[in-house]
């Protein structure tokens, strides 16, 4: 079983194991003292009232597996000020956002906010660039990223994306 299939599988079944065999894994969600100071810095939590990384810590602690399909998760804009004012050096709230939401995608959870960004993602692909324009990329350095995107499985990833939210779309109409 390849460990992708295990996150994913696991996804459904134990939240904390997903999120601990992520690639960004390494928070210490135990340590968390409940104390706040993510969310009074916390710039999503003053427009979005439900929400709250400390419930979210809360909730992951609880191995509560409905926080994936929660759409408050997307609410975060990474601005990372959460990161700087915890108490705590192993708990990075800024990465626990990057997996709950790469694990949702994976459980097909807020494929909507893929939406925009993914054909940007395919010309980065194709052309290197971030335009829907030709590419001013030198022919070697597109070599280079196309390998670079090959090998991190970029390609792979935004390509899984495409077919889900077309799937998704096809579902609704
Ligand atoms: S600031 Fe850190 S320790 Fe305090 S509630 Fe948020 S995650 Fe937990
Ligand atoms: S990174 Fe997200 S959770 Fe942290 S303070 Fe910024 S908006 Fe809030």
């Amino acid at each position: 079983m390849t460990a992708d299939k295990t996150r994913k599988e696991e996804g459904a079944t134990s939240l904390l194991n997903a999120i601990n065999q992520h690639p960004l894994a390494g928070n210490d969600y135990l340590a968390c003292i409940q104390c706040g100071r993510c969310v009074g810095s916390c710039p999503a939590a003053k427009v979005s009232e439900k929400f709250n990384m400390r419930v979210i810590n809360q909730r992951i602690i609880e191995n509560d597996t409905t926080l994936l399909a929660d759409e408050t998760i997307w609410d975060c804009f990474y601005c990372q000020s959460c990161v700087n004012l915890c108490p705590r050096d192993n708990i990075d709230s800024y990465k626990t956002i990057l997996i709950l939401r790469d694990l949702a995608l994976d459980q097909g959870h807020g494929l909507q906010h893929m939406k925009n960004i993914l054909p940007i993602m395919r010309w980065y692909i194709e052309k290197g660039v971030l335009t829907d324009g030709p590419s001013w990329m030198e022919p070697r350095a597109l070599d280079e990223v196309r390998k670079i995107n090959e090998i991190t499985g970029l390609n792979e990833r935004v390509h899984g994306l495409e077919q889900k939210l077309r799937k998704a779309s096809a579902a609704k109409e």
